[in-house]
């Protein structure tokens, strides 16, 4: 069965170009209940660890630096079938493949700095949702 549960990141892009606010409403309008939520600055030791299963691809360094250049906002969302829906909410990796009214076609730049962060399955969304918060920081 599939969970209810996803996490997420508004990226520092995003976070950079005003979009903390337009984001956080079009993931609640599109019936997602926040559980969780942070506002914090991951150094590059901390976005090294979270992006550890892509060390061997060709962007890693550029990822880390990236993910680390500035403040971002987590979040564990709560929503039936939450990992797909929120994977179709967020769009292609590549903003230009981005379906349009995705998020990352409203507020992507590029392949990199492509604005929010989806987790990829249930497994990983309790992982990464692990990753940023205390059992005492998540509400539902
Ligand atoms: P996602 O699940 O849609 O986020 O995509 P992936 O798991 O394939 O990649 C993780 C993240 O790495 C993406 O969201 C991008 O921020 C970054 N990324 C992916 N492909 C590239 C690339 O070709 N170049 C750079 N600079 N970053 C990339």
């Amino acid at each position: 069965m599939a969970g209810n549960r996803t996490f997420t990141m508004i990226k520092p892009d995003a976070v950079k170009n005003g979009h903390i606010g337009a984001i956080l409403n079009q993931i609640n309008a599109a019936g997602f209940k926040i559980l969780a939520l942070k506002y914090t600055h991951l150094s590059a030791e901390k976005a090294g660890a979270f992006y550890e299963v892509h060390k061997e691809r060709p962007f890693y360094g550029e990822l880390v630096e990236f993910m680390s250049s500035g403040p971002i906002v987590a979040a564990i969302l709560e929503k039936e079938n939450a990992i797909e829906d929120f994977r179709k909410l967020i769009g292609a990796t590549n903003p230009a493949e981005a379906a349009e009214g995705t998020i990352r076609a409203n507020y992507a730049t590029s392949i990199g700095e492509n604005a929010v962060h989806g987790a990829d399955s249930d497994e990983n969304a309790i992982i990464e949702g692990s990753f940023h918060f205390a059992g005492t920081e998540i509400f539902g």
